[in-house]
């Protein structure tokens, strides 16, 4: 039997989305409504209409109205506290759906989301973890620097409204990471995620609502192509965007916040490095080099680490060790558990990804496997086979370029400081790894190279650290006490306790 997805989409009950604004769920009022298909067989799953200007517009006024009412800013540490306790538990108990809600929308593979900075699971504690800020974000009191007898006072009071855009790579812990500080801080919100995975998010905006948030507090606009996106960033009634995407749009973020004055905080792309030394087990530093692109969502990850950096003394071996590992990889079904690689999310990306394949080949770096794509039954779907280059030099296009699909280039070094300045020769900064058993190698490579985060001989994300990227791998951080602090004004309170300050 061809594969389909729609025995899932109609066990999950998936129907045609709607917007929430104002805490009611209405139709946008787009001419046109918006087909989504799924990647792994484009097939027609469910549609929406998308939000025209005018729908951003009213989400954006009840978000300000909700916001400027001092109702929900004025809300009591622990009942707010609780609040995001509830979300949590509430993403936790929903959390298979959830996870298969996601797998419709974007074809990650199920066997996947078990992957914890990817599951319900991350998206729940991330939620967690801010209910546990919501009682200390304090301010200080400051001793009187001169003049008279006075005292100090900062308070740390919420930014306003946030308009917040994700992509559709991983919506659930996206959507935590942006909505969770945000109602932790006492903001209202009004949230955009992409086309192409909007039914999770219209699922955990359900489950804001069972939860209690007030009418008005979150507001979800769904859009198509940038009219909704551009309304939402250019609107005068929001104070503060929030992205997480691609560098391109977030370069027009930046300028629609440069229009405004508005606090910006942008997650962007990368082309993480991963160095790899002779003194490490090969076996499995081969497998999670290559897993690392080709499992899961096949690369569409913006920390993958697409540059694999080899010591020339074990480059032959490693490279025949990926080969290996990518010819393990299950391209199939996103629902079937024996599934490791799942498709491109469009056929606009699977154009992008084939077209860096030949350019890599066009360049002179050697295919070493992939390229190609499977036939069958997934000739229909956007699967691209996981894709080794080897001979790369880090001047050619596949390595300087965010590819997002399954392609891993190999790049050889011969000592540290080669491999450092090879790592350190990119426009991005988002995620770099080293694979050594030397401590003080380690650190020193840690501390050399310019990205926002890094492994050591491993690799992931946690709720209560810091993610975001060096260079135009973004502005910020999500995560940990960086992460809650950009959703956040400080006032400083001057108190005269004589007759004169001066
Ligand atoms: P994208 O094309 O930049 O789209 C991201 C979001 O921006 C979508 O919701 C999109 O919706 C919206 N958008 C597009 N144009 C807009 C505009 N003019 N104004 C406002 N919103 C606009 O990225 P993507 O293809 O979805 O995701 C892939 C990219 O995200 C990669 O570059 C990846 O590295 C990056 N990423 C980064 C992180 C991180 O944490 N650093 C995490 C995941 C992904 P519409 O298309 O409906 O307009
Ligand atoms: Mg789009």
């Amino acid at each position: 039997m061809a594969l389909t997805v729609l025995p899932h989409r109609d066990e999950l009950g998936i129907g045609d989305g709607r917007l929430f604004i104002d805490g009611e769920w209405v139709e946008g009022s787009g001419p046109e409504p918006w087909e989504h298909t799924h990647p792994a067989t484009n097939e027609s799953v469910a549609s929406f209409l998308p939000a025209r200007p005018a729908d951003v517009d009213r989400a954006v006024k009840a978000a300000r109205r909700r916001f400027d009412d001092g109702s929900w800013a004025s809300w009591k540490a622990r009942d707010r506290k609780k609040l995001l306790q509830r979300i949590a538990e509430l993403i936790a108990d929903n959390g298979e759906e959830l996870d298969r809600i996601q797998t419709l929308d974007n074809g990650m593979p199920l066997s996947f989301a078990s992957i914890y900075q990817v599951s319900h699971q991350i998206a729940a504690d991330i939620f967690d973890y801010h209910a546990g800020w919501v009682d200390r974000l304090a301010g200080e009191t400051l001793p009187t620097y001169t003049g008279g007898d006075a005292m100090y006072l900062t308070l740390r009071e919420p930014v306003g409204v946030v308009g917040a855009v994700i992509p559709w790579n991983a919506p659930l812990m996206l959507f935590a990471q942006k909505v969770a500080p945000a109602l932790a801080a006492g903001c209202t919100v009004v949230l955009k995620p992409s086309e192409y995975a909007s039914f999770v998010v219209i699922r955990l905006t359900e489950l804001l609502e069972e939860a209690g948030v007030p009418a008005g507090v979150f507001n979800l606009v769904l859009g198509t192509g940038p009219e909704t996106g551009e309304a939402l960033i250019t609107h005068p009634g929001v104070d503060k965007l929030t992205f997480t995407g691609s560098r391109a749009v977030g370069k027009r973020i930046l300028q629609a916040a440069a229009e405004g004055i508005k606090r910006v905080s942008l997650e962007l792309g990368g082309k993480s490095p991963n160095i790899v030394f002779p003194d490490v087990d090969l076996d499995s530093t081969a497998a999670s080099l290559m897993g690392m692109v080709s499992m899961g969502l096949s690369g569409q990850g913006c920390v993958c680490h697409t540059r694999a950096l080899v010591h020339a003394s074990i480059y032959d071996e490693m490279i025949d060790k990926c080969a290996a590992m990518a010819a393990m990889c299950v391209l199939g079904d996103p629902f079937d558990p024996a599934t490791t690689s799942g498709p491109l999310i469009n056929a606009r990306q699977l154009e992008r990804v084939t077209g860096y394949i030949a350019k890599g080949s066009e360049e002179g770096a050697r295919l070493v496997v992939g390229g190609d794509r499977p036939g069958g039954d997934l000739a229909a779907g956007n699967f691209v086979n996981p894709t080794l280059f080897a001979d790369v030099d880090n001047d050619m296009t596949i390595a300087r370029e965010e590819i997002f699909g399954p392609v891993l280039a190999v790049i050889p070094f011969s000592d540290e400081d080669e491999a450092i300045r090879i790592a350190n020769d990119t426009d991005y900064g988002l995620g770099a790894s080293v694979q050594t058993s030397d401590v003080k190698r380690a650190l020193r490579v840690a501390k050399a190279v310019r990205s926002g985060t890094f492994g050591i001989n491993g690799y992931t994300v946690m709720p209560n650290a810091p993610f975001g990227g060096y260079k135009t791998s973004g502005l910020g951080r999500e995560g940990g006490r960086e992460g809650i602090d950009p959703f956040l004004e400080t006032k400083t309170v001057v108190v005269a306790l004589g007759d004169s300050l001066f």
